[in-house]
């Protein structure tokens, strides 16, 4: 079925999993599963997916062996199901075994780079390493032993027998025999350069190459232009008596839910909206931090930093600073080293008599963090938006603060600890390592916020995350901040004196619009 808002269509070769269908698929299956875990605002789940959709559209024919799936974490009716199988960065790749039994089965798969090749290597170590439970979709993957070759004809009922002579090291082999599973009257094996007796017999000169033995008794070499995985494929596929099998070349659909599509709300940039703030809250507290079951040491630290400077500074309506306070006291009151996040969640839905129904409301909506596609923007626009204007109200409450690190100490904190986008939070980390701590007053930190956001919007520029429809930009422009900006000797230059004066006023509570909040 379709995953509103999520980065894959039912057009890729994927299984699109969603709460209802994650463990019923991927758990007792007789496939093994490749899942990927994102979030569809997460930039670098962005990046990754049109090498995640190749690689499924490369292994497509490996199913159902083994069987490739994502899950949109973003989507908060999946965010039980993700917590539930240990998510807690985006994105996450795990393999879980035929026949899993639990969550706590998958192991992580790590991709250096974005290489399909990689990848694909990975699946198949993987496999390897199924013991009794071997898919019986999978065929061997072992090398061939002179025995086994011996016998073959007289065990298998099939009239061709491929082998591919290679080194131990290469991964030719077993991906022939993986492409072949559809395949009928056809088996591939692998023989290792090592096997003296067969490469002997065969009169074999070149490694990696291919014989095929028929089962009348003769045997020829392979006629390759390429000794490579895609030529042997095609020309096996093409043999006189090979049929496609029973499989099924996709999964069966899964049942399709609703697409929601929001409709787009205008905004106005030069303004800031509460209901991005209160949806950034929401889904910081009640997703991104339910993500640890239990948090422990430097996440407790960072939780109560953060929740500190959101009682403090947070010019939210009436009910909501008076939740951000009472969640405050509590954890401040928690002497333990370890919360479980089910004791938060009880003081974070907490309602008191008389009060609105629920303070963080179960759904995001986006209004000046909204993007012209659901994958863009979102909680990482609101998530800035939030701390830059913490900075700006720390300027205007010096006396409730304890320095210029505060804030920033803060955010640093919650991005380290809990952000998803994994590879955004180790950015900003060596940002915040190199130079945060020279900021020596609140002003500068309002403006050190502001410098690294543009590094971080200059190194964006022009990369699949963008939004066509906001670009980044060095930011204020001028048509919002016209004496920002100045030239010396026909160069751009900052007034960091109107930049301070335009971000004190553009974030500041004058400039929230309460539209679209409940
Ligand atoms: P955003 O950059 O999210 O900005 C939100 C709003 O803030 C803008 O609409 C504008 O009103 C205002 N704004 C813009 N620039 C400034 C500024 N300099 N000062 C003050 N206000 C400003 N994505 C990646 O792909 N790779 C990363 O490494 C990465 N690192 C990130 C690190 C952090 C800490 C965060 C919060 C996000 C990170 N992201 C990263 C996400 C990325 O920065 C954007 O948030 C996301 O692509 C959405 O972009 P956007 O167009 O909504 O604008």
């Amino acid at each position: 079925g379709a995953q509103p808002g999520g980065l894959y269509s039912p057009g890729d070769a994927l299984v699109l999993l969603q709460v209802d269908t994650l463990e019923r698929r991927v758990l007792n299956s007789s496939s093994a599963w490749l899942v990927e875990f994102y979030a569809s605002w997460c930039g670098h789940c962005v990046h990754f997916a049109p090498t995640w959709r190749a690689l499924a559209a490369d292994i497509q024919e490996w199913s159902p062996a083994v069987n490739l799936g994502v899950v949109n974490c973003a989507d908060i009716a999946n965010q039980k199901a993700c917590k539930k199988f240990g998510i807690t960065g985006f994105p996450t790749l795990k393999f879980f075994k035929a026949f899993s039994k639990s969550p706590e089965d998958g192991t992580k798969i790590f991709h250096p780079g974005d290489s399909i090749q990689n990848l694909r290597q990975s699946i198949i170590t993987n496999l390897e390493m199924h013991k009794e439970t071997w898919p019986p979709a999978c065929p061997p993957l072992e090398p061939a032993s002179v025995e086994e070759i011996r016998g073959f004809f007289q065990t298998n009922n099939v009239m061709y027998l491929a082998l591919i002579f290679e080194a131990n090291d290469s991964f030719m082999g077993r991906e022939v025999t993986l492409d072949m599973l559809q395949y009928e009257n056809v088996a591939v094996r692998r023989v290792l350069s090592s096997e003296e007796e067969l490469v002997k017999k065969y009169g074999v000169t070149a490694f990696p190459s291919g014989f095929l033995l028929i089962n009348n008794g003769t045997f020829s070499r392979i006629p390759v232009k390429m000794a490579a995985r895609s030529f042997y494929t095609y020309f096996l596929r093409r043999l006189p008596g090979v049929t496609r099998g029973p499989y099924a070349p996709t999964s069966a659909p899964d049942t399709p839910i609703k697409s929601t599509l929001t409709p787009r709300r205008p905004a106005d940039r030069s303004k800031v909206y509460m209901a991005d703030l209160e949806s950034a809250l929401h889904y910081a507290l009640r997703v991104e931090v339910a993500r640890f079951s239990v948090l422990t040491g430097e996440r407790v630290r960072a939780l109560k930093d953060f929740v500190t400077v959101l009682a403090k500074y947070f010019p939210g309506r009436p009910f909501v600073q008076n939740f951000l306070r009472s969640v405050d006291r509590w954890l401040r009151n928690m002497r333990e080293s370890r919360i479980p996040y089910s004791a938060l969640e009880r003081v974070l839905t907490n309602r008191k008599e008389g009060q609105a129904p629920e303070v963080l409301s179960n759904n995001m909506t986006w209004v000046g963090c909204q993007g012209s596609k659901p994958h863009f923007r979102g909680y990482p626009c609101s998530l800035w938006t939030l701390f830059h204007l913490l900075t700006v109200q720390a300027t205007r409450y010096r006396r409730l603060g304890t320095g210029p690190l505060e804030v920033l100490g803060a955010m640093r904190g919650y991005v380290w600890s809990f952000f998803g986008c994994r590879e955004c939070a180790q950015h900003f980390e060596g940002m915040a390592a190199e130079s945060m701590d020279k900021v020596r007053s609140v002003d500068k930190a309002v403006l050190w916020l502001w410098s690294r956001h543009n590094r971080v919007n200059a190194r964006l520029a022009g990369t699949e995350t963008e939004d066509p429809e906001f670009p980044k930009l060095q930011w204020p422009p001028p048509d919002l901040c016209p004496l920002c900006h100045g030239l010396v000797n026909r160069r751009h230059v900052w007034d960091e004196a109107a930049v301070l004066r335009f971000l004190k006023a553009h974030f500041s509570p004058a400039n929230i619009i309460l539209d679209y909040t409940e």
